[in-house]
């Protein structure tokens, strides 16, 4: 079965051609970041008009340059939420109307599914069950995966998303959006143990997780620095090192704690912070000492792409599970009500 995927739930347009019996054939992106750097964040309005100008001519491109006919194509799968819903409506008018056109399914994909099973796409997949670590721009959440679509949320952010402590963060230091790839970049710069920030909620049981009291420790130390006429380059990376240290140890331990709690032995983590090279060492070394086992995506298939979308929708096409003829858009979606993809051995 050969699927169609279309994602433009934020600032990326993503395009991607999924074969199950091939895997990924064509993949493209395009991503809006230029056009909202100057703005300091992403500003809905634009970010849908630039999918409607950037979405099919992407997808024209990408079949031409693949030599792939649209005969061949045997469903589309759109990202159905949760995100902007500007944004979202634009691929899933298109996904639709396009499905309709050709004579094929359509299915609405929830966007944190399709972050989910991006590692599913690399060349030693993890089988179900497993701990799933969702860490992106707009969720930390950590969720119990028995088979596609029956998940459990063991736990989540009460505020601030991993990602976005990073970007807003890196706001503070005068890094530009999206800042946690270069809040990384400048704490390899930085001096190990200068500063020592707070792990919030690690000192009590549960595995729910709070950022933005550590964004205002870093608020705070920078206001000091700058107070005392010591805000040098130094200091900031060491600043950098020491949030990003406090973000990855937290989530390692959370996540020890997801393992031990569940009985699993196999944690997958998805969404654009799995990108992050300390998070992936860290808990690296905390999977390798509990013998289990750690998943992840390459990093293009961590941050918004076509290709998980076009995967996730291919599961649940497989299976027999299509849209009627409506376009669906969820600003807000909850993971947990997705229906099962096929009935799993594990109950
Ligand atoms: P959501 O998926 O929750 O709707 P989103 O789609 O905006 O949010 P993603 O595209 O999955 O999020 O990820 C983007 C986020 O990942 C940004 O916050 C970005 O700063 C962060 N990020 C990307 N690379 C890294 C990295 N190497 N280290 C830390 N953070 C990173
Ligand atoms: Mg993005
Ligand atoms: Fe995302």
């Amino acid at each position: 079965m050969r699927i169609l995927g279309i994602e433009t739930s934020c600032d990326e347009t993503g395009i991607a051609i999924y074969d199950s019996e091939q895997g990924l054939l064509a993949d493209a992106l395009y991503s809006q970041v230029d056009m909202h750097a100057r703005y300091g964040g992403v500003i809905p309005e634009l970010a849908s008009r630039d999918h409607v100008r950037k979405a099919l001519p992407m997808i024209r491109e990408l079949m031409q340059s693949h030599d792939i006919d649209k005969s061949t194509i045997d469903g589309i799968a759109y990202t159905a939420g949760p995100g902007l819903i500007g944004a979202l409506l634009v691929g899933a008018a298109l996904g639709r109307s396009l499905a309709m056109a050709w004579q094929v399914p359509a299915i609405g994909v929830h966007h944190m599914e399709g972050h989910l099973l991006a590692p599913m796409l690399e060349a030693n997949p993890p089988t179900f069950p497993f701990v799933a670590l969702l860490v992106s721009g707009g969720h930390t959440q950590l969720v119990s995966v028995k088979g596609i679509g029956e998940y459990r949320l063991l736990g989540e952010s009460l505020d601030d998303a991993a990602g976005e402590a990073f970007d807003k963060v890196a706001k503070m230091l005068g890094l530009s959006y999206p800042g946690g790839p270069r809040v990384a970049a400048l704490a390899e710069q930085g001096t190990p143990g200068r500063f020592v920030f707070p792990r919030p909620m690690t000192n009590r049981p549960g595995l729910d997780f709070s950022f933005s009291g550590l964004k205002t420790f870093v608020r705070n130390t920078l206001q000091d620095l700058s107070d005392a006429n010591e805000l040098t380059d130094q200091a900031k990376a060491d600043v950098a090192l020491a949030f990003e240290e406090a973000v990855v140890q937290t989530l390692v331990i959370k996540c020890r704690r997801a393992l031990q709690e569940s009985g699993m032995r196999s944690l997958i983590i998805a969404g654009g912070v799995s990108a992050n090279l300390r998070l992936r060492a860290g808990l690296g070394d905390m999977v390798k000492k509990h013998r289990a086992e750690l998943f992840y995506a390459q990093p293009r298939f961590c941050t918004d792409n076509g290709a998980m979308i076009a995967y996730a929708g291919c599961q649940r096409l497989k299976a027999g599970q299509q849209e009627a003829l409506t376009i669906q858009a969820k600003a807000r979606w909850n993971m947990e009500s997705l229906p099962p993809c096929q009935p799993s051995s594990f109950g």
